[in-house]
């Protein structure tokens, strides 16, 4: 007898659940909160995290499933369960292939460190977005929603938020939507994305962002406050992990502003610099957070604000996501007139007004000075250009690890996408894919890239489950 999926939420997770059901003989019914489909996938970059493709080994690139489960399972201090990074490593490999099928294409020459690695594995995808977004992420979904639309074996309803789980005898059958509306089915595929938008959420499972309070504002769609989590919660399962992905601001407006101009050092309260301030966004936030009150300054003198251009935005690895900068000349002179970005004729008056230590600020400009001088970063081996900072009036512009781009703790699920509940045992008919899942990140992002990846491969790990053929 043909089963009947239920799928909750339309993103990257939820589109490769019901392509893959409909593909193992399934009818699916996908129930998504929001006007389309698409999710914070559509809104994303697009990047897929994976080792030892075809794309890689058209560039000459060696690598291997075995040195990806290494490197996350380094990354992540061994917090993560191996089964699930192998499982990941495996898919993620299967996942290019499988979206090359459906119309994607992956230019070798696009790859890109997108972590910590050695080994380029940041894959950008190639096609068409059919509007649904700015960049790969629409690229993805669009590939994925036009399969799926060409099976009649699936059917996607927007507009239609799902407020619970129908649960008999310990078995989950069915979803409940918000209008009371009863859908029942063989299995419940909960692919509801992450929590960035959920405020009590953030604040019960990663109060760290909320610790900024109207600072901190989520990159993803509104519908992503948590909804399949708490369902999943109360149906028994287990929360795992913590954290997520956030971006240094400096709030000057709901910018979504992922990567700093050059001529920029960081301070921290005692005006020491204490990091690369090129380093990659993976890591950038998390090392901020750890600095006195977990905020710092981005300081620079009037000469490189004079070569700031009016407009534009920073894009290294040619994301094409909705950038929006900070850092052009017409912002910086409204937000110093403003007052929000603080000034001052010599270093020690601009420390004064940040809040900075003055002798902090001095010795490390000078010292930074001479470096650049020099031509070397002799302390953090900074990449790239360095400019000076010699030419008042000096700037010093806030920044705190704000912006949340995704949430890393959700539901524990096993290699084959099945919640488990507290005790570690499957709940029957209840499966989970995506940022709704936990156990897949440590507290540093591994690798952009990586929660993509995870949300295909889990959602179509989740469908063969729930169809009964993996
Ligand atoms: C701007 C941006 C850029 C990013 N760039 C990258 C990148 O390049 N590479 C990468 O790996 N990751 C990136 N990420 C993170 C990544 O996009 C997400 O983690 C991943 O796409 C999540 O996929 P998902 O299917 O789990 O969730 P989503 O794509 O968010 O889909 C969840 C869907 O569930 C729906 N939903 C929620 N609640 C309900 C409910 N109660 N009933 C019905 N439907 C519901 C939502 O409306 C949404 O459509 C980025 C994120 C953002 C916001």
């Amino acid at each position: 007898m043909t089963k009947r999926i239920i799928v909750v939420g339309a993103g990257g997770a939820g589109l490769a659940a019901a392509l893959e059901a409909a593909d193992a003989g399934a009818s699916v019914l996908v129930l998504e909160a929001g006007d389309q489909v698409g999710g914070a996938t559509a809104r994303a970059g697009g990047v897929v995290y994976a080792a030892d493709t075809p794309v890689q080994k058209a560039r000459g690139i060696e690598d291997s499933v075995e040195r990806l489960i290494n490197y996350y399972a380094t990354v992540s201090r061994h917090e993560l369960e191996p089964r699930l990074m192998r499982r990941s490593a495996v898919g993620t490999r299967e996942v290019i292939a499988w979206l090359e099928q459906l119309g994607i294409t992956w230019e070798p020459e696009r790859l890109y460190v997108a972590g910590l690695e050695f080994e380029p594995r940041g894959h950008l995808p190639t096609g068409d977005t059919r509007g649904l977004g700015p960049a790969g992420g629409a690229m993805i979904v669009a590939a994925l929603l036009t399969a799926v639309e060409a099976r009649d074996e699936v059917e996607i309803r927007t507009r239609s938020r799902v407020a619970g789980l129908v649960i008999e005898g310990g078995y989950v059958v069915g979803a409940r939507l918000e209008d009371g509306c009863v859908e029942r089915a063989d299995a419940v595929v909960l692919a509801s994305g992450g929590f960035g938008a959920g405020t009590e959420m953030l604040a019960t499972h990663w109060p760290e962002a909320t610790r900024h309070g109207d600072w901190h504002w989520y990159l993803g769609p509104d519908t992503n406050v948590g909804d399949g989590l708490r369902m999943g919660l109360a149906a028994g399962g287990q929360f795992q992990g913590r954290g997520g992905a956030l971006l240094e601001t400096p709030n000057f407006g709901r910018l979504n502003d992922a990567f700093t101009p050059p001529w920029l050092i960081y301070v921290n309260q005692r005006g020491h610099r204490f990091v690369d301030e090129t380093d990659t966004y993976c890591v950038m936030p998390h090392v901020i957070g750890l600095q006195p009150g977990g905020v710092c300054w981005a300081v620079f003198d009037d000469a490189a604000l004079r070569t700031v251009a009016d407009s534009g935005h920073l894009d290294p690895y040619g994301l094409h996501v909705d950038l929006e900068s900070n850092w052009t000349a017409a912002r910086l002179r409204e937000q110093i007139q403003a007052g929000v970005v603080k000034t001052g004729a010599t270093l020690t008056e601009v420390a004064q007004a940040a809040g900075v230590e003055p002798g902090g600020l001095v010795a490390t400009v000078e010292f930074w000075n001479a470096d650049v001088a020099a031509g070397h970063d002799s302390t953090f081996e900074k990449d790239g250009e360095l400019v000076a900072i010699d030419t008042g009036p000096f700037y010093a512009v806030e920044l705190r690890p704000a912006i949340i781009g995704n949430t890393f703790g959700g539901l524990r699920i096993d290699d084959h996408a099945r919640v488990l509940d507290v005790a570690g045992r499957p709940i029957p008919g209840l499966l989970a894919a995506g940022e709704i899942t936990g156990g897949l990140d440590g507290d540093v992002y591994a690798g952009g890239g990586t929660s993509i990846g995870n949300a295909l491969v889990f959602g179509r790990t989740a469908a063969r489950t729930a169809v009964g053929a993996r």
